[in-house]
């Protein structure tokens, strides 16, 4: 493989500043190797080797004539296909909108193409993102870079499969309830939930609009805070956007922001004064026991550079995976109403009788949604029927609060809260497939960040059964340069050596 694939994207800046690589040269070694490696792996969906080739001759030419450019400008990266990407397919993975070409592009697109970053293709996924596998994909499964045999996560398992098997330095996910931080915890990259808010929502296809969030998934910790920063900032067409986006957060993961009150001095002890939340409920029963072995060394990790553990409990994280499976598929039973074989993508008219409105969308959405989305479209128009509303939504919501009030309570007596983000390691393909319960337990320790709109970021911890395990770091709402201080922290502490362990570096193209 091309060693620039190696690198960081921070690394990659640093050689295209100084001239010595070119933008062409770095996104034809990763349009060489997505071609050569995707019938593997299957992460991308749509690739566009002449629409990112064209970036990047620009971006070098521009830079040839002395123009001031953006950090990244020049770095290809990769997009989830539920993001809008105009002229190019975006399907979420759902044969309901195969070939639909988007007529604009989702705000974070605009932002990625005016910091002019060649974006390489639409990677693989759950179904409108519903999925912790990419097993529910329309097209296909993705592969673990790790062991082609496994899960690479989800639902944004096509992004992290991308950016583990180093076909891209970046790519974009979106977290609902932890499919970037999941994908990135068994691919062994770093995936982050930024804040509720701080990235715009315009443009991604919704799933559940109210955990919904977009965010980076990258090689290094450092790369995640470039990428966020670069994404982030206020957007009129969202009206959850937020008027001021956390900051600073590049300037964190050289210890230059995001401090705590009590933080040391000393370089050799860069989490002195922290103080680390252990939630009791999200480290013990369900959690497979190399996992745990594996976040017990990165905490005692910890509190060698300097950090105090603190024993928290939060009682109501026992029903927030129930709560989000009542809250977030009545969200979705109402976004993917507009699914209806008029306005976008596949239109199937029945077999026979007659042709209405009704029966058009009927036989429309019987073809072109998947087994997955089917299931929550029924729960969610269930859980918001008239006789049902108060007992199960409703209750959903009072779980949601206390949620938030537990988790404001135990940030009354720690900075982070730390936790594993899977309970296990990437699992073989088809084990979880006909249990959907069993494929929901994934998202447990990560659901909570959602109900509550703070953000997350998982990073590598270490590995378990030669897999990644990763560590979720959990801050406060717009705590992101904070939670990115600690996450760079042990990132550099743990040498950060796992992304390269993974054997998809040895890979023959
Ligand atoms: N795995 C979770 C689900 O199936 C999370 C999905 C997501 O974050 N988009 O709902």
């Amino acid at each position: 493989m091309n060693s620039l694939l190696l690198k960081s994207a921070a690394e990659l800046s640093a050689l295209l500043r100084a001239g010595e690589i070119t933008s062409v040269e770095l996104t034809t070694a990763c349009l060489d190797r997505i071609e050569a490696l995707n019938p593997k792996v299957n992460a991308f969906l749509y690739v566009d080797r002449e629409g990112a080739l064209e970036v990047a001759r620009g971006v070098d030419a521009a830079r040839a004539e002395g123009q001031e450019l953006h950090p990244l400008a020049g770095i290809p990266i990769a997009v989830k296909d539920n993001i809008c990407t105009r002229g190019i397919p975006t399907t979420a993975a759902s044969k309901i909108l195969e070939g639909w070409r988007p007529p604009y592009d989702a705000s974070v697109v605009v932002k990625i193409k005016e910091a002019r970053l060649p974006i390489v293709g639409k990677t693989n996924m759950d179904e409108f993102a519903m999925g912790s596998s990419t097993e529910h994909s329309a097209f296909g499964p993705s592969r673990n870079p790790w062991d082609l045999n496994r899960i690479p996560g989800g639902s944004g398992g096509g992004s992290a499969a991308a950016v583990g098997a180093f076909m891209v330095p970046l790519a974009l996910g979106s977290d609902t309830g932890g499919s970037i931080r999941q994908p990135a915890a068994v691919t062994g990259t770093v995936g982050t939930k930024p804040t509720y808010g701080a990235v715009s929502r315009f443009g991604l296809i919704a799933m559940a609009s109210s955990l919904d969030q977009i965010g980076p998934v990258t090689r290094t910790v450092e790369d995640a805070a470039l990428l966020q920063e670069l994404l982030s900032g206020h957007d009129p067409h969202d009206s959850t956007s937020l008027p001021d986006t956390p900051s600073g957060l590049v300037a964190a993961c050289h210890g230059e922001a995001g401090s705590w009150e009590g933080a040391g001095s000393d370089p050799e002890r860069p989490l002195e004064g922290l103080k680390v939340g252990l939630v009791e409920e999200m480290h013990g029963e369900g959690y497979a026991p190399g996992v745990l072995e594996a976040f017990e060394n990165a905490v005692a990790r910890m509190r060698e550079l300097g950090a105090e553990t603190v024993e928290l409990s939060c009682p109501s994280f026992h029903y927030s995976l129930a709560a989000y499976y009542l809250i977030m598929p009545a969200e979705v039973s109402s976004n993917l109403a507009r699914f209806d074989g008029m306005r976008y993508g596949l239109r199937v008219e029945p077999e026979e009788g007659p042709v209405t409105a009704e029966t058009v969308m009927r036989a429309t959405r019987a073809a072109g949604f998947g087994e997955e989305v089917k299931r929550r479209i029924i729960l969610g128009t269930h859980v918001l029927s008239a006789g049902n509303f108060d007992a199960f939504y409703g209750a959903a919501l009072r779980v949601r609060t206390l949620v938030q009030r537990d988790l404001e309570q135990a940030f009354s007596r720690c900075h982070v809260i730390v936790s594993p983000t899977s309970p296990t390691v990437a699992f073989p393909f088809g084990s979880k497939t006909n249990d959907p319960l069993a494929m929901y337990l994934n998202d447990i320790a990560t659901i909570p960040a959602n109900l509550a709109g703070i953000p997350g970021i998982s990073l590598p911890a270490g590995l378990s059964e030669g897999l990644p395990v990763g560590l979720q770091i959990l801050s406060p709402a717009r705590a992101d340069a904070l939670m990115y201080r600690v996450a760079a922290a042990i990132d550099a502490a743990l040498g950060h050596n796992v992304p390269a362990a993974c054997p998809a570096r040895d890979w023959e193209e």
